[in-house]
Formats: C-alpha cells, structure tokens, sequence
C-alpha cells in the first residue's frame, strides 16, 4: 500500500504554460483523493505527473518515502482509467481484462483466477466472450475497472472516468466504485471538474484553480469551511452568494451594507469584521430566508423536486439565489425581505481569503 507526497511540484509545458504552481499535497494509504477543479486548472497534467507520463519542472514525487520523479510509467504499478474507455476493440472483454496480467507474465492459472474474480466483483461475468462493441457505455466502463484492478496495482488513478456515461448509469458506477475502492484498499486519486461528485466519492477533496491548491479538506470542511471565494462558489449546487458589503459601525453595532440595504450582525460576526471596512459576505441558498417586508422582489421561482429556487432581486438590482422549503407560497412579483441564517454565513476578504 502506498501513500503519495506532492513536494512543491510544478509543471511548465514549452511555450511557457504554468500548468502546475507549487503543488504541496499528500494522499494517505488507501485514501479516496478528489482533485476538483474548473477546466484548465492542472488537474490531468498533476495525476500524468503522479502516473509517470509527465515530469515534473521543479519539485518531488514520492511513493512512500521513495523520490519517484525518474522510475518510468511502467514501473510504478499504477492502474489508470479514464473518460475514454480504451478498450482494445479486437479483443474480448476476458482478453482486455487479462491483456496487461499477460505482460506481467503471470501464470496463466493465475491469469484466469483474476480476471474471473474481479468480473464477478463487477458484475461482467456474463459478458466475458463479448466484443467492446457488443457493450453498453456503463459495462464498458465496468470493463476498464475490472481491467486496472485485476492488476493489483498499489495506486488507482483516474480521470474523468464516469463522464461518458448517461446520469443514470453514472451515480450506480459511481457508488460502485466507492464501494470497491473502500473493500481492496487502494490508494485512489480521481480527477474531475463534477463537485457533486466529488462530494460523493471522496475522503478528501483537493480544489485546484489556475494550477494552485485552493484548499484540501473533507467534503463537510470545504462545504462548510470554504477557505476563500473561489472554493465558496465552486463547491455546492445551487451556488452560493457571494456579496460585496461595507462594514458599517454605529452606536456600538455592527452592520453590513450591502444589497441595497443595511443588515445588523449579531455579536460573534461583528467580532469577525471588526477592523475590516470592505468585506465579501457569503450564504448559500438554503441559509437565506424569505420573510414579509419590503425592498426585495420575488424575480423567479423554479422547482427543483423537493424544493424550489427562487431568484430575489434585491434594491441594488442583485439577484440572490434563495432556496425556498416545500410548503413555500411565494409567487414571482412578490415584494418581500430576507433574513440570513447568521450561524452558517463566512465573510471574506476582498482579496477572497476567509476572515478568521
Ligand atoms: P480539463 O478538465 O479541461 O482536462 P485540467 O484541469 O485537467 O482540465 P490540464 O489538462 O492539467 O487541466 O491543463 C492545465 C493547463 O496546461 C491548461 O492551460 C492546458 O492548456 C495546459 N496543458 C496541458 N497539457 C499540455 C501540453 N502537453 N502542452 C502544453 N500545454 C498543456
């Protein structure tokens, strides 16, 4: 089992691309590391650098407390899938499985013995005469994790790998691989943009943005402690509000302006933004409430299901983004206030970083 150490790793591409900046992260023995990130943050370039595929321009890779940077792709028993399934199509789905146990040379008992094993951890057992063509998306996919488990290998990476298939199909593979990771133990790292997914699959999540760590931390730390504005607004569906304010001080109270509009805090927020005079205030949906009063127009509602979303347009023409419970009555063109569930609310520093 192997524990993974990022030591100031960055990667320039020619033509001068600072994919990667200073990346210091590690990802413990067997655990289920997402890195999240919008398009173009250097989320593959960091996992091709892990696999061996990249080097990096500066800094360290470890396996354990061994300096990776110079051992080939092959020689470090990664197993890789990704958004293209790359199966080889001439070959069956038995073949596929068992194409790099053969280049292993392993005994052919020992060969047949795996591949049955993981085809039945996975389900494909039936399917194992099949062409790739012959496959659905979804048993595809199957096909490309039973293929980077059967070789044991002591890291998973994996990039995209759930993208192609249809949403269905997505969140049963998805907990599927949840399920198997936790049950071999096997130290993953798993690339995509998708924050929900993240939010599902991971131990820990590490946000990218423009090739720099935003923030590692839990799913609950990174929704619930987002350390700055970037994080604030790429983790949780619908996003949250992210909102300029004053600091506004007057007989001993604290206020914020903003919106349009004065709100007073109460004592533990006015504690937090003492001493600053412009701040970022940020609430989710769900922790903005809709209440009787004036200033604010109800702009749209939409059902999501269970709830609904609703855009408030607040006096300074802002639209917030409001989550209304399912007994809610409003109506578009309603003339309402808000209140803010002060409990969960984060101010920020105009430069993005939380105000501790
Ligand atoms: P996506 O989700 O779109 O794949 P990503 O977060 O995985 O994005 P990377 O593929 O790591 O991002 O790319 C990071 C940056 O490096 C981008 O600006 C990209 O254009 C650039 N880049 C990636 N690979 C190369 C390469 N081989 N040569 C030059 N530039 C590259």
């Amino acid at each position: 089992m192997v524990r993974v150490v990022l030591e100031n790793v960055s990667k320039t591409f020619k033509g001068g691309v600072n994919a990667v900046k200073n990346l210091n992260l590690t990802i413990n023995d067997k655990e289920f590391m997402v890195l999240l990130g919008p398009s173009g943050c250097g989320k593959t370039t960091t996992l091709l650098m892990i696999a061996g595929v990249y080097k990096p321009t500066s800094g360290y890779i470890y396996f354990d407390d061994r300096i990776v940077n110079d051992l080939e792709p092959k020689d470090r028993n990664v197993g890789m899938v990704f958004q293209s399934y790359a199966l080889y199509p001439h070959m069956t789905v038995y073949e596929n499985i068992a194409f790099p146990l053969k280049l292993k040379k392993l005994p052919k008992g020992e060969i047949d013995r795996r591949v049955k094993e993981v085809a039945s951890m996975l389900r494909i057992d039936n399917l194992l005469d099949r062409y790739p063509r012959q496959l659905s998306g979804g048993q595809q996919q199957r096909v490309a994790l039973a293929r980077a488990i059967a070789k044991q290998p002591d890291i998973f990476l994996m990039d995209e790998p759930l993208s192609n298939l249809d949403a269905k199909i997505r969140v049963e593979v998805r907990a599927e691989l949840k399920r198997l990771q936790r049950e071999l133990g096997i130290t993953t790292i798993y690339v995509t943009h998708d924050q929900a997914e993240a939010l599902s699959l991971a131990d820990r999540i590490a946000v990218m943005n423009e090739g720099v760590l935003q923030q590692v931390g839990t799913p609950d730390d990174l929704y619930n402690r987002p350390a700055n504005t970037f994080v604030a607004g790429f983790i949780g569906s619908p996003a949250a509000n992210l909102v300029d304010a004053d600091v506004v001080e007057a007989g001993g109270e604290y206020y914020l302006e903003m919106l349009g509009s004065r709100f007073k805090l109460p004592s533990d927020l006015a504690a937090i933004v003492k001493g600053e005079s412009r701040v970022i205030f940020m609430v989710r949906p769900e922790d903005v409430k809709v209440v009787e009063g004036q200033g604010f127009l109800v702009y749209s509602v939409e059902w999501l299901g269970r709830e609904a979303l609703a855009h408030v347009r607040a006096p300074d023409g802002t639209l917030l983004r409001v989550l209304l419970p399912p007994e809610s009555k409003l109506t578009i063109g309603a003339e309402v206030s808000v209140t803010f569930n002060y409990a969960k609310v984060h101010v920020y520093k105009p430069s993005g970083e939380l105000i501790a």
